[in-house]
């Protein structure tokens, strides 16, 4: 018999999503005639728009062609897009000699374990996107998990909560040698300002930390004063990595494409480079994004494409605006949505699991409990603002008429 990963097995109660879809199916079972809403996973739901459309079943339609076929790619991903990413997104701040084109941001995350290794030890928020801590429970960075304190002895956690306006106290944080940090942030919404970012890059400096910025929301920012990129800050090339995606970005949810920043100035502690042991783990462990999904990519930043792109990106935003609304109207503490497609809702007296039992039952409306992304989500629920206009007005219309709570 195989012994299973001693890793594996301290995973605490199985990943947030497929728990809330068990109960969502649960629900469906007693009740096949329930009309559910879903506010929950954070998934696109409006259709591509004409160009972004084209230009995916172009590169398809090419494939069909004896000049257009093409078999395996770069492995660092398609130059044109890597330029188009390096000269759209960054205004050239970094090179496309140091973007990686991948299939999504979760699957970075979980290379990026694979680079650093069992022995790393990491900080993350508190709450968190769980794949963080997720990918190192699986790989023994970790400790076992403390079931009173609900968060894994190994892991620094940064309490990120509107007492602190969702920025952690980082003059009380241990050193650690990873330091994942989102922003916007996925589950409460927070953006962080510059001042905020310049202090996380100082303080991972000091501490010759490496910080893995995830920017999977990036294009949400609305402020220009808010930095959509950890590299507008000054130092940032020698600290940081940061992930993109298009999966929020473009409705890319099922296209998968996202890529990777490593710059050439990040270092290890005996000063051979980062970038270099990425290309190596990223040649390795997969055989580059899928050939029609990046030459789709290029349509979506192209001067065409990227008009499309910030229209499906407002949409969202006006639904996450119209959610809100009704939250702050009913006098809730309600937080994000105005950089991000979430909203933090606080219920006060309910705990979190609670509260979405509760909207499920009385709303039919699925959530996700704030308390799956760490101890200091308890009492919150996550609302995602990917629907369809006519969801998110219905689900309004329900959460008034069941007063929430
Ligand atoms: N990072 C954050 C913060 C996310 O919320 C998500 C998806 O929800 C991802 C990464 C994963 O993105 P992708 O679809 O590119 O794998």
């Amino acid at each position: 018999m195989v012994k299973r990963n001693p890793h594996i097995i301290k995973l605490n109660a199985g990943y947030l999503f497929p728990e809330v879809n068990k109960r969502k199916r649960a629900y469906l079972e007693k009740n096949p005639n329930a009309k559910l809403i879903s506010l929950g996973i954070g998934d696109t739901t409006e259709p591509l728009y004409p160009h972004m459309t084209q230009s995916l079943v172009k590169a398809a339609q090419d494939l069909g062609t004896a000049q257009g076929y093409s078999g395996y790619g770069s492995e660092q991903g398609n130059l044109l897009l890597r330029n188009q990413i390096a000269s759209k997104l960054y205004q050239n701040t970094v090179s496309s000699d140091e973007i990686f084109v991948s299939d999504g941001a979760k699957c970075d995350i979980g290379r990026l374990q694979i680079l650093f290794g069992s022995h790393t030890t990491i900080a993350v928020q508190n709450p968190s996107y769980p794949a963080y801590v997720d990918t190192s429970v699986i790989l023994g960075q970790t400790g076992e998990y403390n079931l009173e304190q609900g968060n894994y002895r190994g892991i620094v956690y940064l309490p990120c909560d509107p007492k602190n306006n969702f920025f952690p106290d980082l003059s009380s944080a241990p050193r650690t040698d990873l330091i994942y940090f989102c922003s916007p942030n996925n589950p409460t919404g927070a953006v962080s300002t510059r001042e905020q970012l310049t202090a996380l890059v100082n303080f991972a400096k000091k501490n010759r930390s490496i910080l893995i910025f995830d920017a999977a929301y990036a294009v949400y920012i609305q402020d220009p004063e808010i930095p959509k990129s950890i590299y507008e800050i000054p130092g940032a090339r020698e600290v940081a990595i940061e992930l993109g995606s298009f999966s929020k970005m473009s409705g890319y949810t099922g296209v998968r494409l996202g890529w990777s920043i490593v710059p050439e100035e990040l270092k290890y502690e005996d000063g051979s480079s980062v970038k270099t042991d990425w290309s190596r783990i990223v040649s390795t462990f997969f055989n580059g994004a899928s050939n029609i999904a990046q030459i789709g990519g290029i349509g979506v930043l192209d001067d065409q494409g990227h008009p499309e792109m910030m229209k499906m990106v407002n949409f969202y935003l006006e639904n996450a605006q119209i959610l809100k609304n009704t939250f702050l109207e009913m006098g809730y503490e309600v937080y994000g949505g105005d950089h991000s497609p979430y909203l933090w809702v606080k219920f006060p007296g309910l705990k979190s699991w609670d509260a979405f039992e509760y909207l499920l039952e009385h709303a039919e409306i699925v959530t996700t409990p704030g308390s799956g992304f760490g101890a200091e989500g308890e009492g919150f629920i996550r609302l995602s603002a990917y629907g369809h206009r006519s969801t998110i007005l219905e689900a309004v219309q329900r959460f008034k008429s069941v007063g929430v709570h």
